[in-house]
Formats: structure tokens, sequence, C-alpha cells
């Protein structure tokens, strides 16, 4: 009887896999995805309000309206883009918002649904345009290529088969998105604590980044340059992007070779 609820288990993995499929913009590596559009920006939408409750909006309006300059015009190039390739289901579930915030932390998110946060401390390094652009274009990265919604799906995933019991699968789905969404993007309570990107999604980001860097016309070679400028100024100071992407020449090697081989767009 258990071995047959595995099977069961195990086939009703196999269907989701094939009934939801997804693939990367830019990169074309195809993914699981589990949760509807819909579902994941509700709940980012949830957390982005509860943590801009907390949060305090900078008072420095010069480099606010730099930040919100350089994602808008990021993001009109990648919609563009987007749609002249009949990619536009990448941009569903997404509102574009670009916030700085007060705080000293040097950090940067993305949530989901298009929310990007920049804390105050990151201005110092990203402190150009086309630096603010490099960090920029990762964070959209990260929403456009649903890696948070291919990390929920993962750990449901995971589960899903450590339960080995038949339960509806929808049920048990729609009971953990939230608990599975907190784990990751919970932020509300503790600000700034969002779960690491796995490195193959780092790498994803740090690649697409850069393309879309490109397509809105700011300068590639900032990418490499601004990963070494954080390696440098790491060690002395607190920083918390670090923390949660890692940057060592390995990084740095990756993103060289990503313009090295950048393809006409
Ligand atoms: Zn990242």
């Amino acid at each position: 009887m258990k071995k047959s609820l595995k099977i069961t288990a195990a086939l009703a993995t196999v269907a989701l896999f094939a009934a939801s499929c997804g693939v990367v913009s830019f990169t074309g590596r195809k993914q699981v995805l589990l949760y509807t559009d819909s579902e994941i920006a509700a709940l980012s939408d949830e957390s982005y309000t509860e943590f801009m409750s907390t949060a305090k909006e900078s008072s420095n309006s010069a480099a606010t309206k730099t930040l919100r300059e350089v994602g808008n015009k990021m993001t009109a190039a990648l919609e563009a883009y987007l749609e002249k390739n009949g990619q536009s289901s990448a941009l569903s579930g997404l509102t574009w918002e670009f916030q700085l915030v007060e705080s000293t932390e040097v950090n940067a998110f993305c949530l989901p649904n298009g929310k990007i946060v920049f804390y105050e401390g990151i201005m110092s390094y990203a402190n150009t345009p086309d630096y603010i652009a490099v960090v920029m274009g990762h964070e959209i990265a990260h929403a456009i290529a649903k890696h948070g919604n291919e990390r929920m799906s993962q750990e449901s995933i995971v589960n899903l088969l450590g339960s080995a019991a038949s339960e509806a699968i929808g049920a048990k789905k729609g009971a953990t998105a939230q608990s599975i969404f907190d784990i990751g993007f919970g932020i509300g309570s503790q600000v700034g604590v969002l779960l690491p990107y796995s490195r193959k999604h780092e790498y994803e980001a740090d690649k697409i980044g850069v393309y879309i860097m490109k397509l809105a016309g700011y300068d590639i070679n900032a990418a490499p340059a601004f990963w070494e400028k954080m390696m440098e100024g790491g060690s002395s100071s607190a920083t918390d992007f670090l923390s949660t992407h890692p940057s060592d020449t390995k990084r740095v090697a990756a993103l060289k070779e990503v313009i090295q081989n950048m393809p006409a767009l």
C-alpha cells in the first residue's frame, strides 16, 4: 500500500513537471513552475506592503530620481524587446516599482512581483547610472526569470515527495504556498532577510542583467567592474548584499565571458 502511494506521488510529480514547464527568456533554460503568476504576485504584494509599512523612504530625492530613471529605462527597453520576440508572458504578474529606503545596509532586492528595493548603503557603490544598472539589471532578471516561483516549486515538490501521501495535490499546494513563500521572501517582520538564491539563479540573473543593460544602452563593462568594487569593499564594511550574492573571481570571470559572447540583441 505504502509503495503504491509513493508511486502515485511520483507519477503526480511527473505530471506536474510535464504540465508546468516554463522557459527562461534570454537563456532558454527550461524550468518547473507550479504556481500561477497571480498567486506569486498576491503573496509578493502582501510582503511588499508589510515591508514598506516599516521601512522609511529615502529623503535623498536626487538619488531616488536617478534610481527610478534607470529602472524605468531598463524595464521599458526590456518590455519592448520581449514584446518584439513574443515573450511578453515573462512580464505576467510584474508591476515594476523602484524604491530607495533609508538604511546604511549595503543591500538591494526584488520581490517576484517586480518591486525593487535599494538600501541607501548600496548607493555608495552604485554611484553612477551604469553601476545602478548593474544591480537593477540583476534584480529585474530574477523577476523575469521567475526565480521565486521556481524556488517555491522546488520546495513544494520536495514537500510532496517527502509526505509520500496521496492527498489531493492541489489542496496540498494551496495550503503550503504561504509558508513556502515566507521562507524565501517573508521580509515583513525581518527587514532585508531574504533567502539567498542558488548559485545557478545568481549566475543566470547576472547574465540576463547584462543583456538588459545592453538593451537599455548602459555600459556592460560596468558589471564585472562593479562586482570587483564590491569585493574590495566587502572585507572592510558590512556588505549585506554580498552575503546573498557571493562574489568571487569566478563570478567576475563568468560576467566577462557573458560580455565576450554577447549576441546582437
Ligand atoms: Zn541575486
